[in-house]
Order: C-alpha cells, then structure tokens, then sequence
C-alpha cells in the first residue's frame, strides 16, 4: 500500500491509510488532508513535515491530546476527543484531528426488555 501525503496547517504527515481513511481525507481538490480522518495511530505515520522547521523528519509527530469532552454537535453525534499532531523538534501544530462517535452505536444495551 502507498503511503499518503496528509495535509495539515502547519505542514504535512505521511502516513499508510485504509481505503477508507483515503476516501475520508479527499475532498475533492487533488490533495489528501489531515482532519477529515479522525485519530491516526502513531504506528501508521512515518514521516512529517514541518513549515516552521521546514524540514521533512523521518519519524511520526507528536500526537498532543487536547481534551476529552463528550460534546454532542449534532443529532446523534457526539465529539468524543480532540487533539493535535505536533512537530517533534519544535512543537508547532502539524494538523489537528477529531474523534466523533455516533450515538446510538452504544445506546440500546439493557433497554429492549420492557416485558409486561
Ligand atoms: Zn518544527
């Protein structure tokens, strides 16, 4: 599998994608980026650039956990964790990612048993 170019603010990450992930991070304008995806794992990046360093490093970013909410932003789904990926030398932010979660996929445990 090719690895992908994700662009983020302040620069880049290369990273192996799912088919999935890929279709996520187009949009549409002949580039990949990076919020669109969600959380990637640290393991699936290989490379960043960074704009402030303009340097390319051959290792992933940092991933830098902003917070933990459980903010609802629309019907049915929830922003579980917010964060960013940040450069290794410098610190400056790469790209940032969000984690939602639908709501209803844990709902329905223990509800269905209205017997009477
Ligand atoms: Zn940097």
């Amino acid at each position: 599998m090719p690895e992908s170019k994700l662009h983020g603010s302040g620069g880049y990450i290369i990273a192996d994608l799912t088919e999935e992930q890929t279709k996520k991070a187009d949009l549409g304008v002949g580039k990949l980026f990076l919020a669109p995806i969600g959380k990637l794992e640290i393991q699936k990046m290989s490379k960043h650039y960074c704009k402030i360093c303009e340097t390319e490093f051959s290792n992933p970013p940092k991933i830098h956990l902003e917070e933990n909410t459980n903010e609802q932003v629309a019907e049915n789904l929830i922003l579980v964790e917010r964060g960013q990926y940040t450069c290794q030398q410098c610190s400056s932010i790469i790209g940032e990612y969000r984690v939602f979660k639908k709501q209803d996929e844990s709902s329905d445990i223990g509800q269905a048993k209205s017997s009477q």
